[in-house]
């Protein structure tokens, strides 16, 4: 059994729309490699960074990605006619092509709805604020109902306290006559 520590660039499209590991970004492969009868059996860890957008509140973050990998590669010539390409991949030459089996490990272990903390309370529905930035965030809600009723109420007092003002003192200057 070989045992190989590998720092690589991440290969284009590694992820989807929301998160992805962007390309070139350092990913730490660390692999071991075991001879079996069929091939070269490969078993281990990959670290990486992914970049992705919070669904709840928008706001770019990265989080870690460690993930398992193993892939069975078959000596050239060695691969059962029944399994095809995608299930086992076969040596060439001495190399083996780990970048299929990278994304295979990968994608599929990248959340489907990515968030930027698992208790991320989104935005504000009233304003759009992240509320994260700021957890006192509150709006004085009033029920746009009773909200209509105040400015009736409002408008209405006004215009009676304008309408009284002048007949009183009318009434006072009839009074001193
Ligand atoms: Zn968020
Ligand atoms: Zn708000």
């Amino acid at each position: 059994m070989v045992a190989v520590s590998r720092e690589v660039p991440a290969p284009a499209d590694l992820g989807t729309d929301l998160i992805a590991l962007p390309e070139g970004t350092p990913l730490r492969l660390d692999v071991q490699l075991e001879s079996v009868m069929e091939g070269v059996y490969v078993t281990g860890t990959v670290h990486g960074r992914a970049t992705g957008q919070c669904g709840r509140c928008l706001v770019e973050f990265e989080q870690d990605v460690v993930v398992d990998l193993q892939e069975l590669y078959a000596y050239p010539g060695k691969r059962p006619d029944s399994v095809d390409d995608d299930e086992m991949p076969e040596l060439e030459g001495d190399r083996l092509d780990l970048e299929p089996a990278l994304r295979d490990a990968v994608v599929p272990a990248l959340p489907f709805q990515p968030v930027c903390r698992d208790d991320c309370q989104g935005l504000c529905s009233e304003c759009g604020a992240r509320l994260a930035d700021d957890p006192g965030h509150h709006h004085d809600v009033v029920d746009p109902r009773w909200s209509a009723l105040q400015g009736l109420a409002s408008d209405g007092g006004g215009a009676h306290e304008d309408r009284r003002e002048p007949t009183g003192s009318r009434t006072d200057a009839q009074e001193e006559n």
